[in-house]
Parts: C-alpha cells; sequence; structure tokens
C-alpha cells in the first residue's frame, strides 16, 4: 500500500532539497571560477591581485561546503554573506569585474529560503550600490541583481505550480484508488453473496429434483388409481342405469303397476346415476389425456359438419331454455385434420356451458381461418367471467362460483378436458369475456398434418403459453460445489465434532432447539435432520406427523454422548472401554463408595465373564462374585444378592445393558447398586456410538424405500458372517468368542455361566 506524509512534510524537504542543490551549485561554480580567474592571472591578462581573488573564491566557499553536513542553514548564510561582501569590496578596490558577482546571493537566498529573502537582500543592494553616486556600473550591478531574483522567482513560481498541479492530481488519483478499493470490496462481498446464493440454489434445485420425482411418482399413481376406480365404479354404475332405464321405461315388465312414487324415485336415482357416470367418463379422460395415453384419431374432416352435429345435440337445451342458437360457418372452409369425436366433445361442452350458465339472448358459433389455423368461436349472452378467473376455470374442479354450479350443476371438468382435447391436436383455447357481457370461447386448431406434440416429462410443469427463451452465452456465474448438508440438533458438539473428524466433506450446521432447526432446513434445504439427544425432543411427533419441516426430509435421532455425559445418562459410576485393563477395573472398584465385596459380572460372553473373575481374583483381594450371561438373570441376581457393584455389558442379545439399567432404575430395592458400564465402544472404528438410531420422514417412506432402507441397512448392521475371518486386532474379546464357539461342537455343554457361585 502507498504511504504518503503530509503536504507540510512534502514543501519542507523540497526547501531542503533545493537549498542543498543551491549549495552545490554554488560551491561547484566557485570552484570554476576561482580556478579560471588564477589561470587568467597566470597568463598575465589580470593583475596579480586576481590570483589572490581567485585563491579567495576557491577556498572559502570550498571550506564553507565542508561544513554543510553539520549545519546547512549556517553555511548557506555564509556562503550568501561571502558573496555579497565579496564583490561589493572588490568593486570599492575598483575591480568591476567581480561586481558581476553581484546577483549570486541573491539569488542563493532566493533559491534557498523564499523569494522574500532574496527581494530584501536584492533591496538592500540597490540601496547600497545607489548610496554612491551614480554610474553606469551601478545601474548594471542593479539591473543584475534584480534580474537575477526575477529569475530564480519564476522559476520557483513555476515549480511551485507544477507541485501544485500534481499535488492536485494525486489527491485526485488517491481518492480514485479509495474508490476503487472500496468497489473491490464492495465487489468481492457480492461475490461471496453471489456464490452462496448460488450454493443455495443449486441445493433447492437439486431438491426440486427430488420433489419432481416424487411429483411424477405421485402423479402416476394418481392416474393409475384414477383409471382403476373409474373402471370398477362403470361396470356397477352401467348396472344401475340399465335396470333403473328398464324400470322407469317398462314399468309393467315386472307383472304389476309401480307406484307412481316408485317410479318417480327410481328416475332420481338414474339421473343421478348417469350424472355420476358421465363424471367418471370425465374424470378417467382426464387422467388419459394427463397421461399421455388418449389416442387420437385423426382424419380430414369438415368443421361445418363437426359444428352442425354439436348445435343438434345441445339444440333441446336452447329451446327448453328459449335461447337462440345460431352459426357461421362458411361452406368452403378448408379441411381440418383431427379427431372428430373431441372436437365435436369439446364443441358441445361449450355450447352446453353457453346453454346452462345464459338465462336470456343465446349463443352463437363461428369458424375462420386464421395464420393457417382453424378458430372456432363459442360466444353467448351469459353473465361473464371476471378477469382473474378466466384462467382457473380451465383447471380441474374450478368453478369460479360455487352458488353458480349448484344452480347449474357440472363438475368443473368439463373446460379442463376440452382443454386438453384442443392441446393435443397441438392447439390452444382461451376465453375473452367481461362480467355481464357475456363470454366467448376460443379453440384454435392446426390446419396442417401435426406430428402428435410429443409428450415429455415435465413438460406440463411449464406453462404453454409463456415463450421459453434459451441462453444466448454460457453462464459466468462460478459453479458452487456444493457439500452435502446436514443439521444437527444437539445440546452439546460432540456429533458435530465427529461428523468434522469423519465426514470433512458434509456440511454441518448446528442447532440447539428444534424450532431453531424446522427454521435452518427450512431456509437451505438438508440431506436430514440428525437429532442428537437421549430422549426425541418434545414436539417431534408434530414435525413428522404436522410435516413442518420441508417435504420429505428424513429425521435421524441417534444419542451418541460425551463419555461423562454417557455415564451420567445411564446412572453409572464408571465406564470402561473394551479390552479392558486388570489395573482400570481395580482402579474402578476403588472409586466405589463404602468398599466393595461381593462383584456381579454381567455379559453374554462366558469368557469375558470368565476373564473378569480372573483379573478379579489374581490380585490380593478377595471378592464374592456373581455371573450373570443375561439381563434377566442379572436383575434376578441383583434383586435376590443384592451385591455391591454391577459390572455390566451393555451391548447383549435380547435384554441388553441399557434394559437392565432401565429396569434398575425402576425398582426402589436395587436402584442405588452403583454399576460400572462395560462396552466396545469408541475400542474399533465402526464400535458402538449409539443404542438406537430412529429415521422417520414428515409424509412417510414409500414401500419401495422401505425395502431399499432394509437392504442398505442390514447390509450394514448386520452381525458379520461367523464363515468369515475374525479381525482379531480390533475386537479381541469377540475373536475369542467366535473361535471357540466354532470349535466347539454345537452339543458340548456350555461352560457355567447364567447360574451364580460363590468364588
Ligand atoms: P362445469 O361442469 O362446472 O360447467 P366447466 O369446466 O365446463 O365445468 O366450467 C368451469 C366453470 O367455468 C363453470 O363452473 C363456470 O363457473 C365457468 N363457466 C364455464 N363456461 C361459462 C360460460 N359460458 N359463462 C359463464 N361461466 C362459465
Amino acid at each position: 500500500m502507498l504511504e504518503l506524509g503530509s503536504r507540510a512534510d512534502f514543501y519542507q524537504e523540497m526547501r531542503e532539497e533545493t537549498r542543498s542543490r543551491a549549495l552545490g551549485l554554488a560551491v561547484i561554480g566557485s570552484l570554476v571560477f576561482g580556478q579560471l580567474l588564477i589561470l587568467l592571472a597566470e597568463m598575465r591578462r589580470f593583475e596579480a591581485s586576481t590570483s589572490a581573488l581567485g585563491m579567495l573564491i576557491l577556498l572559502v566557499p570550498l571550506g564553507i561546503w565542508l561544513l554543510t553536513r553539520q549545519h546547512p542553514n549556517l553555511c548557506l548564510w555564509l556562503l550568501i554573506v561571502f558573496y555579497t561582501i565579496l564583490p561589493l569590496a572588490a568593486w570599492q578596490q575598483g575591480s568591476l569585474m567581480i561586481l558581476g558577482l553581484i546577483g549570486l546571493p541573491v539569488g542563493l537566498a532566493a533559491l534557498a529560503s523564499g523569494p522574500a529573502y532574496g527581494a530584501v537582500l536584492a533591496a538592500l543592494l540597490t540601496l547600497f550600490l545607489l548610496r554612491r553616486d551614480l554610474a553606469f556600473s551601478h545601474l548594471v550591478a542593479i539591473e543584475m541583481v534584480w534580474v537575477t531574483w526575477g529569475v530564480v522567482w519564476v522559476a520557483l513560481r513555476f515549480a511551485q505550480t507544477s507541485t501544485q498541479w500534481s499535488w492536485a492530481n494525486f489527491d485526485y488519483m488517491r481518492a480514485l484508488l479509495e474508490e476503487a478499493r472500496t468497489q473491490r470490496l464492495h465487489l468481492k462481498e457480492v461475490q461471496q453473496d453471489l456464490n452462496q446464493a448460488n450454493a443455495e440454489l443449486a441445493r433447492i434445485s437439486d431438491r426440486l429434483r427430488a420433489m419432481y420425482r416424487v411429483a411424477e411418482e405421485a402423479r402416476r399413481a394418481k392416474e393409475e388409481f384414477v383409471a382403476n376406480v373409474s373402471h370398477e365404479l362403470r361396470t356397477p354404475l352401467n348396472m344401475i342405469i340399465g335396470f333403473s332405464e328398464i324400470i322407469t321405461q317398462n314399468p309393467r315388465l315386472y307383472g304389476r303397476e309401480l307406484p307412481p312414487q316408485l317410479l318417480a324415485d327410481i328416475e332420481v336415482i338414474q339421473r343421478n346415476s348417469k350424472h355420476l357416470a358421465s363424471l367418471v367418463d370425465d374424470v378417467l379422460d382426464l387422467s388419459r389425456t394427463e397421461a399421455g395415453r388418449l389416442a387420437l384419431v385423426r382424419e380430414k374432416v369438415s368443421m361445418r359438419e363437426i359444428v352442425e352435429s354439436a348445435l343438434t345435440a345441445v339444440m333441446p337445451l336452447f329451446q327448453s331454455k328459449g335461447l337462440s342458437l345460431t352459426m357461421d360457418v362458411p361452406e368452403g372452409l378448408p379441411l381440418v385434420y383431427c379427431d372428430k369425436t373431441r372436437i365435436r366433445q369439446v364443441i358441445i361442452n361449450l355450447l352446453s356451458n353457453a346453454g346452462r350458465f345464459t338465462e336470456r339472448g343465446g349463443a352463437h358459433v363461428r369458424a375462420r381461418v386464421e395464420d393457417q389455423t382453424m378458430v372456432i368461436s363459442v360466444a353467448d349472452t351469459g353473465p361473464g367471467i371476471p378477469k382473474e378467473d378466466q384462467e382457473r376455470i380451465f383447471e380441474p374442479f374450478e368453478q369460479y362460483d360455487g352458488s353458480i354450479s349448484r344452480l347449474y350443476g357440472g363438475s368443473g371438468l368439463g373446460l379442463a378436458i376440452s382443454r386438453r382435447f384442443v392441446e393435443l391436436h397441438g392447439g390452444k383455447m382461451w376465453v375473452e369475456s367481461e362480467p355481464g357481457k357475456g363470454s366467448t370461447f376460443y379453440a384454435r386448431l392446426p390446419l396442417d398434418v401435426l406430428a402428435p406434440l410429443p409428450v415429455r416429462e415435465g413438460m406440463r410443469w411449464f406453462n404453454p403459453y409463456q415463450t421459453y427463451e434459451p441462453r444466448t452465452r454460457p453462464s459466468q456465474a462460478p459453479q458452487p460445489n456444493v457439500r452435502p448438508r446436514l443439521v444437527v440438533l444437539e445440546p452439546s458438539d460432540t456429533l458435530k465434532r465427529i461428523l468434522a473428524r469423519h465426514e470433512p466433506e458434509v456440511e454441518v450446521a448446528p442447532v440447539h432447539t428444534l424450532e431453531e432447526a424446522i427454521r435452518e432446513v427450512s431456509r437451505v434445504p438438508a440431506r436430514a435432520l440428525l437429532i442428537n439427544e437421549a430422549l426425541p425432543p418434545e414436539g417431534l411427533e408434530d414435525v413428522s406427523t404436522a410435516a413442518r419441516l420441508p417435504f420429505g426430509t428424513p429425521v435421524i435421532h441417534c444419542f451418541i454422548p460425551e463419555k461423562q455425559e454417557a455415564a451420567d445418562h445411564l446412572g453409572v459410576v464408571a465406564y470402561l472401554l473394551k479390552p479392558i485393563q486388570q489395573e482400570d477395573l481395580l482402579a474402578a472398584l476403588d472409586r466405589i463408595p463404602n468398599g466393595v465385596k461381593s462383584i456381579l459380572l454381567v455379559d453374554d460372553n462366558p469368557e469375558a465373564l470368565q476373564l473378569f473373575g480372573r483379573m478379579l481374583s489374581t490380585g490380593e483381594r478377595r471378592y464374592q462374585i456373581y455371573r450373570a450371561t443375561s439381563g434377566e438373570r442379572a436383575l434376578a441376581l441383583l434383586r435376590s444378592r443384592r451385591p455391591d457393584v454391577m459390572l455390566l455389558d451393555l451391548i447383549m442379545p435380547g435384554m441388553d445393558g441399557f434394559a437392565v439399567l432401565r429396569q434398575k432404575r425402576q425398582e426402589e430395592a436395587i436402584r442405588d447398586i452403583p454399576v460400572i458400564a462395560i462396552s466396545a465402544l469408541d475400542a474399533a472404528p465402526g464400535g458402538y456410538a449409539t443404542s438406537f438410531l430412529n429415521v422417520t420422514r414428515g409424509g412417510g417412506i414409500s414401500l419401495q424405500e422401505f425395502l431399499r432402507c432394509t437392504e442398505a441397512l442390514t447390509a450394514l448392521l448386520a452381525p458379520p458372517e461367523r464363515t468369515g475371518a475374525p479381525e482379531p486386532s480390533e475386537r479381541p474379546l469377540e475373536t475369542v468368542a467366535y473361535e471357540d464357539n466354532r470349535s466347539r461342537p454345537e452339543s458340548a455343554p456350555v461352560p457355567p455361566g447364567p447360574e451364580s457361585y460363590t468364588q
């Protein structure tokens, strides 16, 4: 970084520099001039006294200059005085030549101490010269004095102006530099923000892809479900409709007169069944179009024919309400390549809507050709549709006003299906309407033979009426390297440290409360929420069931405590890790208050029990030892023998050490018996860390996911194959057990274990 002193310092330095240069120049000039005088005197051009003068001019400035280092200012003024006196003295002696030097002290004073000093000296010299009779030589001397002063003044002025100009420029540059630095800092911050935003975006899009897959699966499942249910519903419905039709149309078929009330009721059943059947058909059609499974049967057809047949179908509705129904479809219109039945269905849908919602006036159907497309419009004089609802009514089951639908019936599927049909033809459908002024529905169909629209995955996610603009240049944004992110909820930072050490690739967001955790997972998507606590935090049920976490975020609950924390949590006085050393075991026993006489050893491995027994009996102490190879047996012995201490292995098949401790805590009589816990925790990589691992996920786990999880978990957690070679260095105790087990025939008696005996 550029460091600069103040402006005053700079001027001071400049003055000193000028002074030393002026002094140097004067001395050098004196040396040259003095030598010249001596030389001229030698050549007898001048009198002999000139030689002495030359000597003086040569030696005095040189002498003065030698003192420069110690007293620069004094030297300068001595020189000025010397050069003031010398010419005047020489002039007094009648030597006019030396008078030429009279300008020198003025120049020196002006250069070294400023123009003001020079001017004062010049004025004094002028006065001195004017004191005598005015001669031409006086005038020349005075002129030389002032010319010298003038030249120095102009030079100084020029130097000052340039310096000021440089300073101004320098200040300006410095301001620019400052601004550039601020900008650079700002840019760096913006870049950091961008990187972070990019990382979050990448995570979100990752999550989006997952969500998309979930949604797609759900959609496919829904379509299959709808198709199956529709099929199952239609069969019995057709029966109901068929039978009720037979009953209402041929009431005598059953041999006797049916009461009119019964017939009226059956008609209601028939009407409602028909409505239900048409609803089922609509739902099926919709699900087929969404699944892209609806095949169009296309041919070149005349639009006039289609419109006429649709008009015939809806005419009774219009006539019953006294509405007009007109059409304007010119004869010579080009043929349209479309599925006749589906397009007729679209026009019937539009016309029956117009008939149902219009109370006065009527409807008008028009067809015309526009830009190589056929535009069919159905205009009515009905209530109209507000602008904000004009898109919504094309969505399935959407009706802009519930009261209208109650009044006019309908299910809210007609327009959705119609739009899908038109879109399947590569066309487009929209409405123009104003409340109170009626509505006009438009369907635009391409005239040309078009290949069926490719049904792409995810196509439905983009609004087909919005144009997609592809990028014209590759993105300059840095590609973030997004690390998998875990939100860790724990009171201490045990898990955070473990993850940092063993999974440096994972980004950990530590939190301390459930609320914070939910906020953190919702802010930036995470792979999972890890909870490291003995008990699930309050409200966790809520999280998974009410899905307060972002959809699909798994919650993994475990308890990996610090060693002391683990001991406190289990209510044990000491915590020993396998393999156990004898001195550790004895030291742990020494810590038991009130001394130990009887010990209960609990381990599922009889050999381990034997080993502990051996450790305890080889010392000088004598203990009464009870042994148990299962949790249940241990509890029984605790109750019956009340040992002074229990040495408990935490990992056992069936009732494990944790269950024993839990049970023990509940029983008043044995609650106070101290426990030394034994486990392989941390003893080997992958050793025991948590007694449980609960996985929940808001929205549940699908059967497929469950099967995949089970496969992965069993592959990971299943006990090692007994046929495989054990790894003695990692699990010494178990190794002994396996080897012995294998070498022992199945029927061989098991060494004393569950029973207790006194040693
Ligand atoms: P529905 O079976 O309810 O008629 P549609 O999908 O055909 O289902 O229509 C959806 C909604 O659009 C209707 O419930 C109605 O609110 C509105 N709508 C449709 N056509 C008209 C029209 N011609 N005039 C006024 N509102 C209409």
